[in-house]
């Protein structure tokens, strides 16, 4: 056998979590449909791997092993990135502990903060993803997303990893825009990863999917655990499409990210846009710390048309930009942040790049904004 490690991206994704090879058997098995499984008369549930669906599933080992193997450490799916979030905080907070949250992060990670972990006495410290970071002695978990969903800035993953094992607290990173091929936050010191399999991880727009992973096995033992009481758990189809859309990773990622930095270069020339962002670009903010963490930029860029009726001008003109919320997916999409209610300006809008042609998206875009006037 080759040596793993030393395989490059594209010969990973496609090899990730799958069994050794059968003959008759298909490279990717499919999705076993179980509530509970037969079990062996004496042995009981001790007799076999699995016994009920909630907590044994093969399909849905194979896609941990992937994920794990991608992320370099061991992994638990759960039925959404929110439910992945969720049960990583519930898991690891008590009453009386101190949270580090970004400010600036996924919404639904402050509403969850604000409505129930203040309110079962976790202290929640929401802390901008540039920082700066306050002393961080009597801090349980400090928890960052990195690069930051929607307004893309990033923190510097190695030098907070230090400044946490100091404080002895638990750093955590959330790798939805990254995913594991963009960013390896378990190599950079972080002790947690968590991410949304949702957007550019599984990249089709059909399935939603969480996951934390970890190298410690007393915290992947706690999101066991949760994810068996709660019940969150993803469905076998979604866990099996969600693995075979893996393979695809690398060469998804390579051309949404060719896609973005085309945009980007286009972008950075028309007159009414402005706030543009996008963590490869050198003249970004984030772009020293990005360039030296993450091995790849994200197909995700933001910038801003001034208001609302350009943006909907602007995607109305589109031929090959969808109006849609979350990102990832193999078609460009557009989404105006502040019709959920985030705190962004009203013409601010995240694109997210598809993997469509280059020079057909570039065109297609800079007919759009001349359209949009
Ligand atoms: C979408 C998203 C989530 C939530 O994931 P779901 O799969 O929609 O529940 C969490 N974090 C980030 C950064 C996201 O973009």
């Amino acid at each position: 056998m080759s040596d793993v490690t030393a395989d490059r991206d594209g010969t990973r994704c496609v090899r990730a979590g799958l069994p050794e090879a059968v003959p008759g058997e298909p490279f990717l098995p499919g999705p076993v449909f179980a509530a509970p499984y037969h079990l062996d008369p004496w042995a009981g549930p001790a007799g076999a791997p699995n016994g009920y669906g909630r907590s044994d599933n093969p399909t849905r080992r194979l896609l941990e092993a992937a994920i794990g193997e991608l992320e370099g450490g061991d992994c638990r799916v759960l039925s959404s990135g929110q439910a992945a979030i969720t049960g990583l905080l519930m898991s690891v907070l008590r009453p009386g502990d101190t949270v580090v949250l970004p400010a600036d992060g996924y919404f639904s990670v402050r509403a969850f903060a604000t409505e129930t972990l203040a309110g079962i006495g976790v202290r929640v410290l929401f802390v901008p993803t540039v920082g700066p970071y306050p002393d961080l002695s009597g801090v349980r978990l400090v928890f960052v997303e990195t690069p930051a969903n929607p307004g893309l800035d990033v923190v510097d993953v190695r030098a907070l990893a230090a400044r946490a094992r100091a404080a002895g607290a638990l750093l955590a990173v959330d790798n939805t825009t990254a995913t594991p091929l963009g960013q390896r936050p378990l190599e950079l010191g972080a002790d947690l990863v968590v991410a949304s399999g949702t957007k550019a991880l599984t990249g089709h727009s059909d399935l939603l999917l969480g996951y934390v992973a970890s190298r410690s096995v007393e915290v992947l033992a706690a999101v066991t655990g949760w994810r068996d009481h709660t019940g969150a758990i993803p469905g076998a189809f979604d866990a099996w499409l969600a693995h075979r859309s893996l393979a695809t990773l690398d060469l998804r990622l390579a051309r949404q990210t060719e896609n973005a930095s085309a945009l980007v270069r286009m972008l950075a020339g028309q007159p009414r846009v402005t706030g543009l962002r996008w963590p490869g670009r050198p003249e970004d903010p984030a772009y020293p710390v990005a360039v030296a963490q993450m091995r790849r930029m994200p197909g995700v860029l933001s910038f801003d048309l001034g208001d609302a009726d350009r943006v909907a001008r602007f995607v109305d003109a589109a031929r090959l930009v969808a109006a849609a919320t979350s990102f990832g997916g193999l078609h460009t999409t557009a989404d105006r942040r502040a019709q959920w209610g985030d705190d962004t300006s009203p013409g601010f809008v995240r694109l997210s790049c598809g993997v469509e042609d280059t020079n057909d998206l570039v065109a297609d875009v800079t007919a759009a904004l001349r359209a949009a006037g």
